[in-house]
């Protein structure tokens, strides 16, 4: 916990802080600087005092063990979507295992995978093909759907035994729910996001890369002083490593560990699953992509490249300027401050290119470009292109793909 302190002696009542805050949260009354709920602790106020009267003090919790030395090894949690008794692994999750290979080699440590659920044989089956060394097994009837409460108590109960120095996770839906939490119990930091992770070897730190400032610019983040230094990343932006066929669940240490019953506790009962439909599904998966602009025109642009969806089976995707004209819905935006797609086909209509829209985009494994501009900057990264008007390609190529 941190808070802002006034000194009383050095604070002069000049005023200076109360206008400088941009929370409206300091107000002078009875000879005293007073701190509302409003304050987020931004520090604005502290550099503009001119007496020096005003800190900010971090409170270092005391059952927070910064003894970095004691935690080794890096740790990838799997994330399991579980259909129809099912259980699926997540494609990010074997992303992370990638780039987890590659950090735990430059620590010289051990990088093991995490799963938690119910009927997990199939799953550490399929996980023991990659190159990790170890897995954790939590199998227990109480994780059989995800519950973020439960999976983050009993998530920081595993990393207190075990005690990792860094913890990845996919920055999904469930991700982005649970390892906030989880962090917060284990009293550590966490990089939410991130597309870049490195090591700096000498000090043995986590470098988490993720865009800031709406995307200005990209930030490099570090943890040094607490642990585990926990990250979630995001979707697509890793390539996955290939399962080795010759590797066996022999291969790999296995810890089949319980949680305490008090982890297992939950105020959150499960009543039922709904499956998003088509319109609302999650493009990042999506194997093709048909995408539209501002070129498109609007709705009736975006109707022809409905149809050319449907035809190829794939789904819709918008650049912001699409988005914020209200043609297509958020869901469907790619780029910065998107989704980060990596199909094997995407066909980009009436996008000029921008660097913004192409970092959303640019890992696709075949791209077509359809552009009136021939110097539009989308050519530079298509393996194909059409120079032309998007209203009249867009259904002439719908009508040869059905037939
Ligand atoms: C911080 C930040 C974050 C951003 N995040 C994103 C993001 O996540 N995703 C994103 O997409 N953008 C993002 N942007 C916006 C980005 O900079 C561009 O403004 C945006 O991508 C432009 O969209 P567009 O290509 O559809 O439109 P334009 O740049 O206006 O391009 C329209 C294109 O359509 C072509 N065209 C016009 N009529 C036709 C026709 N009939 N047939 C064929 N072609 C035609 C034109 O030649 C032109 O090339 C971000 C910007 C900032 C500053
Ligand atoms: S720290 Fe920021 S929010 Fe808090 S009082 Fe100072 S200026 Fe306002
Ligand atoms: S700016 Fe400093 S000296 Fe002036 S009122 Fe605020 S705390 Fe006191």
């Amino acid at each position: 916990m941190s808070n802002l302190i006034v000194s009383d002696e050095k604070c002069t009542l000049c005023e200076i802080c109360v206008h400088s805050c941009p929370f409206d949260a300091l107000r002078i009354s009875a000879g005293e600087v007073h701190i509302g709920d409003e304050c987020v602790l931004c520090g604005a106020c502290v550099k503009k005092c001119p007496e020096d009267a005003l800190s900010i003090e971090s409170e270092v919790s005391e059952d927070v063990d910064v003894d970095t030395e004691l935690w080794r090894g890096v740790w990838v949690v799997v994330e399991i979507d579980r259909i129809d008794g099912k259980n699926n692994i997540e494609k990010v999750s074997f992303e992370l295992i990638g780039k987890g290979r590659e950090l735990a080699e430059s620590l010289q440590v051990e990088l093991s995978a995490v799963v938690m659920g119910i009927q997990l044989d199939d799953v550490v089956k399929e996980l023991s093909r990659y190159e990790v060394d170890k897995i954790y097994c939590v199998e227990n009837q109480e994780l059989a759907e995800f519950r973020s409460g439960i999976y983050s108590h009993v998530l920081s109960e595993l990393v207190r035994d075990f005690r990792p120095e860094i913890l990845l996770c996919g920055a999904t839906a469930d991700g982005r729910d649970f390892f906030p939490r989880t962090a917060a119990l284990l009293h550590t930091g966490l990089t939410a996001d991130c597309t870049g992770l490195s090591i700096d070897i000498e000090r043995r730190i986590l470098l988490q890369t993720r865009p800031a400032f709406g995307g200005n610019i990209m930030a490099t983040i570090e943890c040094p002083g607490y642990r585990p230094q926990m990250a979630t990343v995001r979707p697509n932006v890793m390539p996955a490593p290939r399962p080795s066929f010759e590797k066996k669940k022999e291969d790999v240490d296995m810890v089949e560990w319980q949680p305490s019953a008090i982890a297992l506790k939950s105020p959150v009962e499960f009543l039922n699953k709904l499956v998003a439909d088509a319109e609302s599904a999650n493009i990042s998966e999506a194997d093709i992509i048909v995408a539209g602009g501002r070129g498109t025109g609007g709705e009736a642009g975006f109707a022809k490249l409905k149809r050319l969806a449907e035809a190829v089976g794939g789904m819709v995707g918008a650049s912001r300027a699409a988005v914020d004209s209200g043609w297509a819905p958020y869901t469907a935006q790619v780029g910065q401050t998107g989704r980060v797609v990596q199909p094997k086909l995407y066909i980009a209509c009436g996008i000029s290119g921008a660097i913004q829209h192409l970092v959303g985009m640019r890992s696709a494994q075949t791209i077509v470009a359809i552009n009136k501009d021939p110097r539009a900057p989308i050519f530079e990264v298509a393996d194909f292109g059409f120079v032309g008007d998007m209203h009249k390609i867009v259904p002439r190529l719908t009508q040869e793909i059905d037939q």
